[in-house]
């Protein structure tokens, strides 16, 4: 019973990943795919004490505690080198708190060999900002609405040759932008069209001399133009 938003994250897990699931809160994800069959392990991770307890407690209601270990543990530092943890998933928080969980952790608590499935419900540039700085090739995207809601997945691996993006693959996505028709791709723009316009607008009413961060969202409008229809 996942969400569509959850279950499109889920879309990206491989038969026999063992996956670390950060910031779980209800740990349905992992217990989804555990109960499926599709995985045989997983770890989730939460670092506030409620929700940590609430996935402790599904974890134990669908008998899974053999297969799902649950951790109290800021970002990364719930995964253990013991776990073999294949893919890392972090879902339904903004793309700077999923940035600076991965700047945070990827040093100490990753081999460097997993595979990352993230879904930002915010700020999607700052996600791939990250892989590119730190040269993970974006491998799949998704765009979706849910309950008024858009929603994007990013999945991506380690990258052996050099992985290039430009700001309009870091703001659209690499893979969204090839397809710009797609209904809700560009729902979700004309509406980010129309506020960075109203800012805009605002930010030129107060001030005579136009300034730096005027020019930024002049920008990302000129650049938002580009791909609405
Ligand atoms: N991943 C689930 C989903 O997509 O439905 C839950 C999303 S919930 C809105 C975000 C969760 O991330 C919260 O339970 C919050 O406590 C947790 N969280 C925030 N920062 C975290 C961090 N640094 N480490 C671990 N969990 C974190």
């Amino acid at each position: 019973h996942l969400s569509q938003r959850l279950a499109t994250v889920a879309q990206h897990i491989q038969q026999g990943d063992r996956i670390a699931d950060i910031g779980s809160d209800h740990a349905y994800l992992p217990i989804a795919l555990v109960q499926s069959g599709r995985i045989p392990a997983a770890v989730a991770g939460e670092v506030v004490p409620g929700p940590f307890h609430l996935a402790e407690e599904h974890v134990a209601q669908y008998g899974l505690a053999a297969q799902i270990k649950v951790r109290l543990a800021d970002g990364l530092a719930a995964i253990k080198p013991a776990d073999r943890i294949t893919a890392v998933t972090i879902a339904g928080m903004g793309g700077t708190l999923i940035h600076d969980i991965l700047e945070a952790g990827y040093q100490q608590h990753l081999r460097g060999t997993e595979r990352l499935i993230l879904q930002p419900n915010v700020g999607e540039n700052r996600v791939r900002e990250w892989l590119l700085a730190h040269q993970y090739a974006i491998t799949a995207e998704e765009i979706l609405e849910e309950d008024q809601h858009i929603y994007e997945v990013i999945a991506a691996a380690p990258s052996a040759a050099p992985v290039h993006y430009d700001e309009a693959d870091l703001y659209f996505g690499p893979f969204l932008r090839q397809h710009p028709h797609n209904s809700v791709f560009q729902a979700k723009w004309q509406d980010r069209l129309q506020r960075e316009q109203r800012v805009l607008r605002e930010l030129q009413k107060a001030q005579e001399v136009p300034t730096a961060k005027a020019a930024q969202h002049q920008h990302l409008v000129a650049m938002i133009e580009e791909v609405v229809e």
